[in-house]
């Protein structure tokens, strides 16, 4: 498997959507991810500042971050967006509760259970 197909399934086996590109870049002085709602893009950089490659843990932690900025934009009606505020109460309880279903456990290629 890709590594943005691994990503995919485990997205996927936390029950958030997968109706969305990735993008997986180089590294980026200011980010570990993005979302772009125009492109239904998440962008992911696969390096830190010092252009290491960061775990697989912790990509899919900044992955799980950015689906879940996808899931507000495009799957929740009641989501309004209030300029200036990019993480709602919603948004941290929905991080807290999908990063808590993570179990960083080896096996094999994937790091968790769920
Ligand atoms: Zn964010």
């Amino acid at each position: 498997m890709s590594l943005e197909d691994n990503l995919r399934y485990d997205i996927s086996r936390l029950g958030l959507p997968t109706d969305f590109d990735i993008d997986l870049r180089d590294y980026s002085k200011t980010y570990n991810g993005r979302y772009d709602p125009n492109r239904e893009l998440v962008i992911l950089y696969t390096k830190n500042r010092l252009r290491m490659k960061i775990s697989y843990h912790r990509l899919l932690k900044a992955c799980v971050h950015e689906t879940i900025h996808h899931y507000q934009w495009k799957h929740d009606e009641k989501f309004v967006r209030i300029k200036g505020t990019m993480h709602n109460q919603e948004f941290k309880a929905l991080e807290k509760k999908y990063l808590n279903r993570l179990n960083w456990r080896c096996e094999g290629e994937s790091l968790f259970a769920v």
